[in-house]
């Protein structure tokens, strides 16, 4: 007889009933409420001790949730909550994230989890055809863009280490990546994690790194540079490097490019900004977060490898109590990142692709354009406001004129507090900004004007 942690008891019904109802509930609020941050002495007066040698029981525990812990995180899906990148799961993505978890799917193998993987190979096949990589290209849902970013640059190093082999040259003393300025905060934190240094490379003007200055670096460093990375939509200002001209430069001379469209790459559903993205083809690898700005439920990056067997070859784990499933053959999800077991977590975005059809994608992404571009109006016609950088994809970012940044830190405290918007501070060039980026297809002009009239 198992113990009664595994057995599906009446007081356990009652609790799936409670449960369930409880999911129902959240998924149907509209509005939701923005959330509060709380102290951790206020949550412990407020739940007292919740892990005990007998248990508090799963009602407790959930009518704690439900009364002082939720209330205590943000709604992420919040109208007004732009700040970062936020996020806005459709309402099937967020339905099946309950089945996912009600299965046992081992994602690591084909073995253990065909069905599962056959359905994200879908998903990830619309992504790929998407970039225009090839037909073999292929990869896996990973945690976040960070472990996408890692993984992929793991990748680079590999092919970098492969080229010098063919070529009988030597491996350099340091590796250096390039990638410019604007580059995520993840890069550098792979490149602390490998060991390797960082090479920031010259952007023109209008911010976008370009072909001819990686080749300069190129020239300048040899050996040395273990692959660029190019920025589709940089997090702080939406802009997408010049990928045809850095990919033709990666191609001739043999480098691996990393593409990161972590945030950005959603604009690829849309025909009218695509041939912002032209070059995203050459790409050896690319990343794409659908728990950005394609209304997956945390956490889900696509990461997408030209030449999958490449991948394989420097991520496959080995081992004798791995043998089998290594020598099973089939795509196996393990050998693409920097991980063995793995939760079917592209199954959400699956289903929600699934259900609604690519088109209802690009419309969701669409409206959320149209609203970035009319904040953007908007704020040119605020007297008290000003525009700091043309609306790139679906970011806004713009001044509060004669405000320092402590003005800005308390109006966002301020804001928050209140439960109007949640909308944090950047910096632009040395200088305080307040950034609006837009995912969620529910944010209306109206909540712009909200948040725009409690700037004044
Ligand atoms: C958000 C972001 C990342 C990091 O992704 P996480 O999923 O938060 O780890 C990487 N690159 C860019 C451009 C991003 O906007």
């Amino acid at each position: 007889m198992p113990e009664r942690m595994h057995v599906f008891s009446e007081e356990i019904d009652s609790l799936a009933d409670a449960v369930v109802r409880f999911a129902r509930w959240r998924a149907r609020l509209d509005p939701v409420p923005l959330g509060r941050p709380r102290t951790e002495a206020e949550l412990e007066a407020a739940c007292g001790p919740t892990v005990t040698p007998e248990g508090i029981g799963g009602q407790r525990a959930l009518q704690l949730f439900a009364e002082e812990l939720a209330p205590a995180c943000l709604s992420i899906d919040h109208r007004r909550y732009l700040s970062f990148v936020p996020n806005a799961p459709t309402e099937a993505a967020v339905l099946f994230d309950l089945i996912v978890g009600s299965f046992s799917i081992y994602g690591g193998s084909w073995l253990e989890g065909a069905g599962a993987i056959h359905a994200e190979n879908e998903a990830l096949r619309w992504l790929t055809d998407l970039c225009g990589l090839p037909p073999q290209s292929g990869g896996v849902f990973v945690a976040g863009g960070t472990m996408g970013n890692l993984s992929a640059l793991v990748g680079a190093r590999g092919a970098a280490e492969a080229r010098l082999g063919r070529l009988g040259r030597p491996r350099p003393h340091r590796w250096i990546l390039l990638t410019s300025s604007a580059a995520h905060s993840s890069v550098s934190a792979a490149a602390r994690v490998m060991d390797v240094d960082v090479e920031v490379v010259p952007c023109d003007e209008d911010r976008r790194l370009r072909g001819p200055a990686v080749e300069a670096a190129i020239d300048r460093l040899g050996d040395r540079v273990v692959g660029v990375v190019a920025t589709a939509g940089t997090t702080n200002l939406g802009v997408v490097d010049d990928l045809a001209s850095v990919g033709e430069v990666c191609r001739r001379r043999e480098v691996f490019l990393h593409v990161d469209a972590a945030y950005g790459g959603a604009a690829l559903t849309l025909p009218e900004l695509r041939p912002h993205f032209a070059g995203i083809e050459l790409a050896d690898s690319v990343i794409i977060d659908p728990h950005k700005w394609l209304f997956s439920p945390f956490d889900c990056c696509a990461l997408l490898w030209r030449d999958p067997d490449h991948a394989r070859a420097v991520h496959t784990q080995h081992a004798g109590y791995l043998d089998f499933l290594n020598d099973h053959g089939g795509w196996n999800p393990s050998d693409f990142a920097i991980h063995l077991t793995r939760r079917a977590r592209g199954l959400p975005f699956w289903f929600s692709l699934a259900t609604y059809g690519t088109d209802a994608y690009t419309n969701a992404v669409r409206a959320t354009v149209t609203v970035a571009d009319k904040a953007a109006a908007m704020i040119e016609e605020s007297p008290h406001l000003h525009l700091v950088w043309p609306r790139a994809l679906s970011i806004v970012v713009f001044e509060r004129i004669g405000w320092e940044a402590d003005d800005y830190q308390a109006w966002t405290v301020k804001a928050l507090h209140d439960g109007t918007a949640f909308v944090v501070p950047s910096i632009h060039d040395g200088r305080p900004v307040l950034r609006f980026c837009f995912v969620n297809p529910r944010t209306s002009v109206e909540d712009v004007a909200v948040i725009i009239d409690s700037l004044a």
